[in-house]
């Protein structure tokens, strides 16, 4: 018999089936594709890294049996998680995952998706120049615009991306920079609208990369002295999507190359599409010639979604699944999580999880757990208030005397303590830390940090005062 890849996976699943809830096997088992047969392994692709995690821990024995039933008793499973980027990540079956090494789980330390998936890119410097090479985009086609909802908090950013992709390179929303906060959709736009120009345009060459992965790729091609060949490989691409570009924030060389990269992207009328947890104005340690072919384009914010957008979500995310959820459940969840659709999300798989594979009922006293559990897992930022706060006391002041305009060096040092903090605590941006310190600019803030920086490094007592204050704020 011939074994592929498909027909071992179909064979487990049959077997699987008939060993748990029908609702648990739409949730957990659907979604998996089955990828890859080689010898005693198969690979089979998850939606996401918690699913993966999921898997693990509730289903590693069933897939055991079924698999060691196909393939015998050296069954492997490989998975690959689809996420951001497409991790791999092989466990023996034996092997459980110490819980110690969860934290390893991080996405920076699983495999590298670029060698991973694709060798011509993870050697893409031995045939510059050639037109047809085929690059993997790197695309997620889970990312799409059909399951990007809107609402008011993404109406800009989305249509940007629309017609972005429906005139790559022909808007003038060149580049497009999409920026926001942690979880609320930056990468999930910026895949949607590469999947869409794929769509519309297959002959384009899109490339999808996080700013991370370019820099360790740059610095390999300086390491092997093939910078050239790397910027060249670049500058084949019709469509670049760079994810988090404030990774680049203090790299210089990388700032370097990709200007260069981009200054003959932009010329060419290729299109560039970057994320950003920040608004350029926001932007630290980046070069100012790069800062203001940033601004050349359209800069659009994603926001945190409003209540109606949350509850959309959720009502699409569990439609997706069919899964039937009392609406009172979902209003609980979209009131308690406001700031991160992806702990929206986390919330609602729990819940559907929790109820298929527990067969326990959705009641409100579930929901509360489980919401609970998110809201305290995220860590709760300290505001700026608290901050002065804290660094008055320390320095026993009142805080009117840290905010007034008085010179005297102590007196400066806690305000420009309180500035540091803001910035490395808060989600703030400058301007805004430095109206609520005292009304100051933003340059005076940016001027505080680096001050604190450097007091650091030259004068002990002030270092002691830097830790004591950092144990304090980050009970
Ligand atoms: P970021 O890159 O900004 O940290 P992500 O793009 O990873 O955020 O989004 C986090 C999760 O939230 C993803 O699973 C994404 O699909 C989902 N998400 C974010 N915004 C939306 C939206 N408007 N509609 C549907 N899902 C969304
Ligand atoms: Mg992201």
């Amino acid at each position: 018999m011939n074994l592929t890849a498909q027909s071992v996976w179909d064979n487990c699943l049959s077997f699987i089936k008939d060993n748990i809830q029908p609702q648990a096997y739409k949730t957990w088992f659907d979604p998996i594709k089955a990828v890859k047969l080689t010898d005693n392994a198969l690979s089979i692709q998850v939606p996401s890294k918690f699913f993966y995690e999921w898997l693990e821990e509730h289903y590693v024995k069933l897939l055991k049996v079924a698999l060691t039933k196909e393939l015998g008793e050296n069954a492997k499973l490989v998975y690959i998680i689809k996420m951001e980027n497409t991790y791999g990540n092989q466990r023996p079956f034996t092997e459980k995952i110490p819980s110690s090494n969860r934290s390893n789980l991080q996405p920076q330390e699983l495999d590298v998706p670029v060698k991973h998936k694709n060798p011509e890119l993870k050697n893409p410097f031995v045939i510059p120049g050639i037109r047809n090479i085929k690059i993997e985009s790197q695309l997620n086609p889970n990312y799409n615009f059909d399951n990007f909802l809107e609402g008011d908090s993404n109406r800009l950013a989305r249509s940007a991306g629309l017609a972005v992709a429906n005139k790559p390179g022909g808007t003038s929303f060149n580049p497009l920079l999409i920026f926001g906060g942690v979880g609320l959709g930056k990468t999930h736009l910026a895949h949607a609208i590469g999947v869409d120009i794929k769509d519309k345009y297959p002959e384009k060459t899109v490339l999808y990369i996080s700013a991370e992965k370019f820099t360790q790729q740059y610095i390999e091609s300086v390491k092997k002295n093939t910078r050239n060949d790397f910027i060249h490989f670049y500058q084949l691409i019709d469509v670049l999507i760079i994810d988090d570009v404030q990774f680049f924030s203090g790299k210089s060389g990388t700032q370097d190359v990709f200007f260069h990269i981009f200054n003959h992207l932009h010329q060419n009328g290729k299109q560039v599409i970057l994320t950003s947890d920040k608004a350029p104005v926001d932007m630290q340690d980046i070069e100012q010639r790069l800062l203001s072919r940033f601004k050349w384009g359209l800069s659009a914010e994603l926001q945190t979604p409003d209540y109606e957008t949350r509850i959309s979500i959720l009502k699409n995310k569990l439609y997706r699944d069919g899964v039937d959820m009392p609406e009172d459940i979902v209003e609980y969840v979209a009131k308690n999580i406001k700031t991160n659709v992806r702990e929206l999300e986390g919330a609602i798989i729990s819940l559907i999880a929790q109820s298929s594979f527990n067969k326990r009922e959705v009641t409100i006293e579930l929901t509360t757990q489980i919401v609970e559990k998110f809201v305290k897992n995220t860590k709760r930022e300290v505001s700026i208030d608290y901050i002065q706060k804290v660094v008055s006391d320390y320095f026993q002041m009142d805080v009117s005397t840290l905010q007034s305009k008085t010179r005297k060096r102590h007196i400066v040092q806690a305000r420009q303590l309180a500035m540091f903090f803001a910035k490395k605590f808060t989600k703030a941006s400058l301007a805004s830390i430095g109206s609520q310190i005292g009304k100051r600019d933003h340059a005076t803030v940016l001027h505080a940090c680096k001050t604190v920086d450097n007091l650091a490094e030259t004068d002990k007592q002030f270092r002691k005062h830097l830790e004591d204050l950092t144990k304090k704020l980050s009970q």
